[in-house]
């Protein structure tokens, strides 16, 4: 069977990852695909079984700067 190797170096980042900050509880997180310029994202921190957060939707305003 015919096998290849891939390594780091081989990796790309498809999407960039915006770190946010709940205003509300203050817990930070890693979204992908909030990075339109310009835009306003309503963003929900999460309240579930995988997430630990206060449940609690604010707005995220994206800009390059
Ligand atoms: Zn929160």
């Amino acid at each position: 069977m015919k096998e290849i190797y891939r390594g780091y170096n081989d990796t790309e980042v498809v999407e960039l990852g915006v770190n946010i900050e709940c205003p509300h509880c203050g817990r930070e997180w890693l979204a992908d695909g909030l990075t339109e310029c310009g835009e306003t994202y309503i963003i929900n921190c999460g309240d579930n079984e995988w997430e630990d957060g206060c449940g609690k939707d604010f707005k995220m305003h994206f800009d390059a700067n």
